[in-house]
């Protein structure tokens, strides 16, 4: 079972995906928790050329390419693997964050932005999708204050996070447009709500997903 967990910076997915987790292995499940970009070495190098504000020149078609090849390393060396030996893979977003990000965001062809993606994974998809979904001005908001108590270079905003609300906007749009192509797959999660709240519907389908 491949569970991906979708929606903006500042929406609580990595949260979700942590409690998630740990819930699963306490009941016995072998669970790996990763993320994109990133997940192993090199996809986490890659990770960081991507991210760096010093890197503002990046074209598009170059961002688009690394975050693919981040994820065809990721895929190959860790996710399948692990999918094989039949642990239950929870990732920090995947393909929908490319078609979101990039394709809506950014503009480009959805469709293309979607073949290549495609190509990296060698067409692996995703089992269920959570898509936690918040309101752009909570989600930018939370990122802001955790900005502004920044103590390390993490805690501040990435080249992405930077970005003007309206690329955000079009993010969000975005990640609704993929709940409505998808939904035998994609469940859109109410993020604005506590924690507690959220982790239980989380937990809830997650468990209808177990019997299945
Ligand atoms: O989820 P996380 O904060 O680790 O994502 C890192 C950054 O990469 C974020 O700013 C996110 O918006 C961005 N991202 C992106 N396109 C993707 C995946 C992540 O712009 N396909
Ligand atoms: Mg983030």
């Amino acid at each position: 079972i491949f569970i991906t967990f979708e929606g903006p910076d500042g929406s609580g997915k990595t949260t979700q995906l942590k409690k998630l987790g740990e819930e699963l292995k306490k009941l016995g499940h072998d669970v790996l928790v990763t993320r994109e970009p990133g997940g192993t070495a090199i996809s986490d190098k890659i990770r960081s050329i991507i991210l760096d504000p010093v890197n503002a020149e990046m074209v598009d078609q170059a961002e688009v390419l690394l975050y693919a090849a981040s994820r065809a390393q990721h895929v190959h060396q860790l996710i399948l693997p692990a999918l094989e030996a039949g642990r239950i893979v929870l990732c920090d977003r995947f393909i929908d964050a490319s078609v979101a990000y990039q394709g809506y965001g950014l503009g480009l062809d959805v469709e293309q932005v979607k073949a290549i993606s495609r190509y990296a994974s060698s067409g692996l998809q995703a089992t269920r999708t959570f898509i936690l979904d918040v309101p752009v001005e909570v989600s930018m908001g939370r990122l802001h204050q955790r900005a502004s108590g920044a103590t390390t270079a993490a805690e501040q905003l990435d080249r992405i996070e930077q970005k003007h609300v309206d690329y955000h906007s079009r993010v969000r749009e975005g990640f609704h447009q993929i709940a409505s192509d998808h939904p035998e797959r994609v469940r859109v999660i109410d993020a604005n709500r506590s924690v507690e709240e959220i982790a239980a519907d989380i937990w809830s389908q997650c468990n209808r997903l177990l019997e299945e």
